[in-house]
């Protein structure tokens, strides 16, 4: 294979592992012993603004193993690969990405479906009606909007709102799994059934999945119905706020509203 395709391969390998957080790649001994061999030959050109020998503190500094980034930071980088991203044909029709938004170590983080027209526009997760009826649900529970965090699976809004295909999901999930690894939020709350699905692996449909509690890689999760499908069917709407009471008292957080239950999930 050309020098050039393969070095093309290994950058759209290394590319993928970065996306999905990992911090170091498997390579053969084979191929370590070909890096090793290479390092130690020396560069074969030097830019001019590389110093020809940094002082051996800064040097060992350097090589020193890079600390777990906080939380904050490791978010910060998430948004900033999702703002370059192209894994997926989302990015094509995007305004903007959506990688959420929220404090790290949150109680509660809610995880949509995807961004729709209006947080598309303004690169905001759930700023339209079904947004606002989030929000109102949020503060219904004793929370500010502020105090949670509010994303979703893909970060780029699928042209005409349609459901992200499996291909989508998939691609986009990597920032996702960072982002909670980051947060670890006491509780993780699936909005809708494409999220449900998405995290749990499941076939599922809502109407059996809500109100039970699920767990993703040890964090509690609860699915419920998304805003949006609520806004459409006011039926809906007393079972999630029944769900949405389970995760008070998963949190152990005032129950408001006279329909207190008794059962423990
Ligand atoms: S939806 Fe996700 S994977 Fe696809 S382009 Fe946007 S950020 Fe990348």
């Amino acid at each position: 294979m050309p020098v050039a395709n393969t070095l093309a391969e290994i950058r759209r390998y290394l590319e993928n592992e970065i996306a999905e957080g990992r911090a170091t790649a498997e390579v053969s001994p084979e191929t370590a012993a070909a890096f090793k061999r290479a390092a130690s030959s020396g560069p074969a050109r030097r830019s001019p603004e590389t110093p020809a020998a940094a002082p051996a503190a800064e040097r060992a500094r350097a090589e020193e193993p890079a600390a777990a980034p906080a939380a904050g930071d490791e978010l910060a980088a998430v948004a900033r690969a999702v703002a370059g991203c192209a894994r997926c044909g989302l990015h094509k029709s995007r305004a903007n990405t959506v990688p959420g938004e929220g404090p790290p170590r949150p109680a509660i983080m809610f995880v949509g479906e995807g961004p729709g027209e209006e947080e598309d526009r303004q690169g905001r997760p759930f700023v339209g009606a079904a947004g606002q009826l989030l929000t109102r649900m949020i503060e219904a529970m004793g929370f500010a909007r502020e105090e949670v965090f509010i994303g979703n699976v893909v970060k780029c809004r699928p042209p005409g709102n349609r459901t992200p295909l499996p291909e989508e999901m998939e691609a986009c999930l990597p920032y996702l799994r960072r982002q909670i690894a980051a947060l670890q939020p006491r509780v993780i709350v699936a909005l809708g059934g494409t999220a449900s699905k998405a995290l749990l692996g499941l076939e599922t449909g809502i109407t059996r999945l809500r109100g039970v509690w699920h767990s993703f890689e040890g964090i509690d999760l609860m699915p419920t119905y998304h805003p949006a499908y609520l806004l459409r069917n006011a039926s809906g709407k007393r079972p999630a706020w029944e769900d949405l009471q389970e995760v008070l008292r998963r949190l152990g957080r005032p129950v408001p509203g006279p329909k207190k239950r008794n059962r423990q999930g």
